[in-house]
């Protein structure tokens, strides 16, 4: 990869629920089609000879294995839903691999919910006193900052009622877990050659874009390409990517997309 690009690799493009889900026999959830297996979402981002993570989700290692992450300088979090942040314990073996901390991003709301739900790794305890991760939290706000030497841009989505983050790096951003953008967030979308958008279902959800509502924003945004993502098993991998417009797709574990920054 040349030196001022960026890769984004999808590391699970699966909803909640994982696909297959468990006890369920339709069509997807029985596929053959590699694509249809989707597993809890999440995104790794590479530059520089970095390499961030966006949301620790329950596989976790077994995505990082899939697709050779063997380091994570800094986790970036969504929103500290179970299905972006149970696999936060996986993160000790970068610990490891790396000799550090691992730096890890969130709104002060998403850092205040992860120190909570994973208390055992912000207290000393001496009946828990190793083979924890070591992290350290940063509370971030709106304003783009600096990450390993490129700027990140935080993206304000809504949620339903929970304000999440996405993330924009040079022309590619990741924006999960949404069904509204903000007009400010939408003019931080400008210019972008690839956007990550949530793209649940077909039917209507209070919390997330259905399919329809996700093709109406990327056309409104206007990336070179868009992928979906956060899919549920309502939504076969080759027989709704041939419903798409141009230049718009399913997301699938594994997809890398290379953009300029
Ligand atoms: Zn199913
Ligand atoms: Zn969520
Ligand atoms: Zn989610």
């Amino acid at each position: 990869m040349a030196a001022d690009m960026i890769e984004l690799i999808i590391l699970g493009s699966g909803t909640s629920h994982g696909i297959p889900m468990i006890g369920c026999n339709c069509p997807v959830c029985t596929s053959d089609d590699p694509h249809d297996r989707r597993t809890r979402p999440s995104a790794a981002v590479r530059y520089g000879g970095h390499t961030v993570l966006i949301d620790t989700p329950p596989e976790l290692r077994l995505q990082c294995v899939a697709q050779g992450i063997d380091r994570a300088d800094a986790v970036l979090f969504t929103h500290a839903h179970a299905d972006h942040v149970t696999g936060l314990d996986d993160l000790r073996r970068f610990n490891w691999l790396q000799q550090g901390d691992v730096q890890a991003y969130a709104t002060a709301d998403t850092v205040a919910v992860i120190q909570r739900m994973f208390a055992y790794i912000f207290v000393d305890d001496p009946d828990y006193p190793s083979h924890k991760p070591s992290l350290r939290m940063h509370a971030i706000g709106e304003a783009p900052f600096e990450l390993l030497g490129r700027q990140v841009t935080p993206i304000p989505l809504m949620h339903g009622p929970l304000p999440v983050l996405g993330f924009r790096f040079g022309n590619v951003a990741y924006c999960t877990d949404c069904n509204f953008i903000p007009k400010e967030s939408l003019a931080r979308l400008d210019g972008l050659e690839v956007l990550i958008l949530d793209g649940l279902r077909k039917r209507p959800h209070p919390t997330h874009f259905n399919l329809e509502q996700a093709v109406e924003m990327a056309e409104r945004i206007g990336a070179g390409r868009t992928y979906f993502t956060h899919i549920a098993h309502e939504l076969g991998h080759a027989e709704t990517n041939a419903t798409l417009p141009a230049g718009m797709a399913l997301a699938h574990d594994g997809l890398r997309l290379e953009v300029t920054s």
